[in-house]
């Protein structure tokens, strides 16, 4: 057979001529609303291409962005990429430090913004390399004053024609990069390249299909800016379904109207956006019309969110992944022949972390490195392979002997079991875990139970020091709007699951949980600001 190189830019391209009608919607930062085809993305990604080449981007260099999900965020994956170069995305949440490190460390030689990181791009100049060019992602009529010098996006466009060949590229060829912040050190740079990115989106698309298919309405709320959107600028154009870009509106009720305006049938993101949107839907009595399916994934669902959406007519479908996985590692579509499972069944088993794609290996091993029978009794250190999986961080051997085993396989810093029908559970990080007495609680289970308790908005559990014990359990609770949780009440169901030294020793109430630039609740935050914290028992 012909060995044809799997190219990124094929499958704008061939969106472009197969899908003509997909679009991309977005809600700009300019303040409206904006859509384009695939054919017209297509011919701006090219025109693009073009004006990259006169700005003296050549094959192997970064260019930064730092933008929410839009229409010309996606033209830059595809015409950085698709020329030779490397779409290195950043995560704008993250320490004005840590935005610092990573452009540096990737030595980025231009960088991409929308208009609200001006101001933040301007207080860290004198940090960033002096030769940096920047760009601003909007029109001559929406250029603000600026003191980096930038060079406006559309005019760049304007200056080009969008005719380009793309280059044949060995499939090797680095394509993205995106740092993940850990919770200690520096952050770390996941290097995709267009074979990993095309086979990744080809996997995304097939499992799960049911969302993915011409003419379906697709929202993207996982950003651009971390973890590729996992896969969907890709695998979205590959299956012909429409993006609909929320840009920098996340909350609960700018979603609900964006998602019911463009009849959105499936919409992925991080567990915090869609609590936003149940409290939305609770609200107005009513979901957004169209609405059918959710992604949720990068933090584990609570099962009384799935329940939420699944009591609704709403299919959940529950993912896991990271990225140094491209980012999807599995998915929670449940196969044929347990979809007509009994309906506690079924909530059971989508509250679990899913099923691998096609091109991920899981294994699961003890502290000796042996592995652990398959059997969704032994819990253990979740090891992964693939296509799709990091071989090595970007200039950073040192972060790399922690986490390859001898035989190569990466370690992911989860804890887990994986049942015999292929299911992983995550049981928690590894970090996360609370060591008892010399036995482990696991903080995801019991906060399962919580969320589910009367009065409970949000919950974290973490591990407090203890005298006697090493560690306890405690349950930090956001209570719904002028309600007050009953530790007791919790406590009583908690029991009905847990064995009782395996319960929360306390409960504190606070008024919201702190976040990570991902979005996912810093635990690392919560230990910090707890570490005092004097148990009944022990003050
Ligand atoms: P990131 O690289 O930022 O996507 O973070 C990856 C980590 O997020 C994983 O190693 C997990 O600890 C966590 N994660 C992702 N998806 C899930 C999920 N569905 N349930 C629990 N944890 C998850």
């Amino acid at each position: 057979m012909m060995n044809r190189p799997l190219m990124i830019a094929d499958i704008l391209e061939y969106a472009a001529l197969i899908h003509p009608k997909g679009e991309i919607v977005s809600a700009r930062v300019e303040g409206d609303l904006h859509r384009q085809s695939y054919v017209e993305t297509a011919a701006r990604t090219r025109r693009l291409a073009n004006a990259l080449t006169a700005l003296g981007v050549r094959d192997g260099d970064r260019v930064g962005t730092l933008a929410w999900n839009g229409y010309r965020h996606v033209e830059l994956y595809y015409a950085v990429s698709g020329m030779g170069a490397v779409c290195h995305t950043i995560n704008p949440r993250l320490s004005a430090e840590q935005l610092a490190y990573i452009v540096n460390h990737a030595e980025d030689r231009l960088l991409f913004l929308d208009l609200t990181f001006v101001p933040m791009v301007e207080a860290l100049r004198g940090q960033l390399p002096a030769d940096l060019r920047y760009v601003i992602m909007t029109d001559r009529a929406h250029m603000p004053e600026n003191t980096l010098d930038a060079l406006c996006y559309e005019e760049i466009l304007d200056q080009r024609t969008d005719s380009y060949s793309w280059p044949e590229l060995e499939e090797d060829t680095a394509s993205g990069l995106c740092y993940t912040s850990g919770t200690t050190g520096n952050p770390k740079g996941t290097l995709y390249t267009h074979r990993s990115t095309v086979l990744h989106a080809m996997a995304v698309a097939l499992s799960l299909a049911a969302a993915l298919k011409p003419g379906s309405k697709i929202l993207p709320v996982v950003p651009l800016f971390h973890v590729n959107a996992w896969g969907l600028p890709y695998a979205a154009p590959l299956s012909g379904a429409t993006l609909v870009m929320p840009g920098p509106h996340l909350d609960g009720a700018s979603l609900f109207d964006l998602m019911e305006g463009e009849r959105v049938f499936s919409a992925w993101g991080v567990p915090t956006v869609w609590m936003g949107l149940l409290a939305e839907v609770k609200a107005r009595g009513r979901l957004p019309e169209g609405f059918g399916d959710v992604v949720i994934g990068g933090s584990a669902a609570p099962r009384a969110m799935i329940e939420a959406f699944e009591e609704r007519g709403v299919n959940v479908c529950h993912a896991w992944g990271m990225t140094e996985m491209s980012p999807v590692g599995t998915q929670g579509n449940l196969p044929a022949h347990l979809a007509a499972a009994p309906p506690d069944e079924k909530m059971r088993l989508k509250a679990k972390q899913g099923r691998k794609l096609f091109g991920v290996d899981l294994k699961i091993v003890d502290d000796a490195g042996e592995e652990l029978p398959q059997d969704g009794k032994h819990a253990g250190i979740l090891y992964v392979r693939g296509n799709t999986v990091t071989s090595g961080y970007f200039r950073n051997p040192e972060a790399d002997r922690a986490v390859f085993d001898e035989k190569g396989w990466f370690a992911t810093g989860d804890i887990a079991t994986i049942d015999p029908d292929g299911f992983l559970t995550l049981t928690d990080r590894s970090k996360d875990l609370i060591k008892s007495g010399g036995e482990w609680i696991s903080s995801i289970d019991l906060e399962n139970v919580a969320m589910a308790c009367p009065n409970v908005a949000n919950c974290a559990v973490i591990a407090v020091p203890h005298p006697k014990w090493d560690e306890r359990p405690l349950l930090i609770v956001v209570p719904e709007t002028g309600k007050t949780p009953d530790f007791d009440v919790i406590k009583d169901r908690m029991g009905a699951h847990f064995a009782k030294w395996q319960l929360p020793d306390a409960m504190e109430v606070v008024e919201a949980l702190p976040l990570t630039a991902t979005g996912k609740v810093s635990k690392l935050t919560l230990r910090q600001r707890f570490a005092d914290y004097k148990l009944p028992d022990t003050a």
